[in-house]
């Protein structure tokens, strides 16, 4: 089975198509600048050169169009005919309380993932069009799945997500956490049972998906009891340029000494906020650790606040889950950041958690980097989250 995995954003779209007898990648690619001028299509066709593909995009359909005809070409494609695509698999952000799994999209699907447009109004859109193109472009026969980020927190439970506020916020207006990464949280954990030779239910396992947006969860006999993140994604740690949790009296207070309004207060905690605000450098890395290393000092706070807050989740959500007997370290900084991975768990050791540094020095792949001792096994499982949506649209698809 062949299963053609979707993300559409506002502007962008990108896509896998992925064989599901070998899990393999047979082709992989995006789609820029839709509905602006200079439409760009990169297509890279698995153990080939990226083919560039400059040609107008006024909407998403005919983005998808150009897509299908690039997956089915004769020099570049990489099947006979449309028909080898059986299904396809839509990202879609947020399924608000909705949506507790993935699901085969018919209209009411499609309603509620409107209805959620408020609480997710830069992706959920953008996800609804990729969809309803894919519709257009390859007719109502090829069975198309919606898989949410924010599904696999929905076994939360009530203590953990809801808020401090007027439950009014909740019963009217939704406000709770709701977590997102779900979709890579899902796949590390389950992933990383499976490395071990053991059932995902006979784990408690502490996921951490620390990459430009960087989540953690608590996930008990395979199910999300707790995540970082929130009511948005600015929740949690703080991230690339995300500040993470915050007080919240931090803003109107700041509105009112920078004379700015709410939202333009939001932008800065979304988007200048983070490492990248405290070290004034960068939101990468690579660059912050590079400049510590040189001696910058608010680089060096920044690297010393992101350790700090990982190792505090990974705290909290060990005693949330009464233990812990995994340690997952997942997406760009968690898997190719040795110094994240050591120092957000050095001091552990009281909780059995100890990290072998040779072990700890790779990037990656797939790991073991506990001790032999270690009685809290520490990995790094690259994340794969198209493959975790081709593996969740098979399921429904064969029913
Ligand atoms: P992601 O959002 O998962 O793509 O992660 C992006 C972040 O991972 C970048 O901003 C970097 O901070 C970090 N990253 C990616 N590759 C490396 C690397 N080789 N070494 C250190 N950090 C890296």
């Amino acid at each position: 089975m062949k299963i053609l995995v979707i993300n559409a954003g506002s502007s962008s779209l990108k896509y896998q198509l992925i064989d599901m007898a070998d899990q393999s990648v047979l082709a992989k690619g995006q789609c820029e600048r839709i509905g602006i001028d200079g439409s760009l299509l990169k297509h890279t066709p698995a153990g080939k050169d990226t083919v560039k593909i400059e040609e107008a995009m006024p909407n998403h359909t005919k983005a998808i169009t150009l897509v299908l005809d690039a997956l089915c070409n004769k020099d570049h494609g990489v099947v006979s005919s449309l028909e080898e695509i059986s299904a396809v698999g839509h990202r879609v952000v947020h399924g608000g309380e909705f949506f507790k799994s993935s699901v085969l999209i018919d209209d009411g699907v499609k309603e509620a993932i409107k209805a959620c447009f408020d609480l997710a109004p830069l992706h959920n859109p953008a996800n609804l069009i990729g969809i309803e193109a894919c519709e257009e472009a390859m007719g109502s026969g090829v069975p198309q799945v919606a898989v949410f980020d924010t599904a696999f927190h929905q076994t939360m439970p009530d203590y953990a997500y809801m808020y401090g506020v007027p439950y009014d916020a909740y019963e009217n207006y939704k406000v709770r956490r709701y977590g997102f990464h779900g979709t890579s949280h899902k796949y590390v954990a389950n992933r990383v049972a499976e490395i071990m030779g053991k059932k995902v239910e006979d784990l408690k396992i502490v996921t951490a998906h620390l990459g430009n947006g960087s989540s953690i969860a608590a996930v008990d006999c395979g199910k999300s009891v707790d995540t970082s993140m929130g009511f948005t994604p600015l929740a949690g740690i703080l991230m690339g340029t995300r500040s993470g949790d915050i007080d919240p009296a931090i803003i109107t207070y700041l509105k009112d000494k920078y004379s700015m309004t709410a939202e333009e207060v939001i932008n800065t905690l979304n988007k200048e906020s983070g490492v990248y605000g405290v070290s004034g450098i960068s939101s990468d890395f690579r660059d912050l650790m590079a400049a510590a290393d040189s001696g910058n000092k608010r680089a060096q706070l920044a690297l010393d606040m992101f350790i700090y807050q990982v190792k505090r989740y990974i705290g909290a959500y060990a005693a949330a889950m009464g233990g812990v007997d995994v340690i997952v370290f997942t997406a760009g900084i968690g898997e190719n950041t040795k110094e994240i991975r050591f120092g957000s768990c050095e001091g552990l050791e009281f909780m059995g958690v100890k990290i072998d540094a040779v072990k700890n020095d790779m990037r990656g792949e797939e790991a073991l980097i506990s001790t032999d001792d270690s009685k809290v096994k520490v990995y790094v499982v690259p994340t794969n989250e198209e493959l975790m949506i081709a593996m969740d649209t098979k399921a429904i698809v064969e029913g």
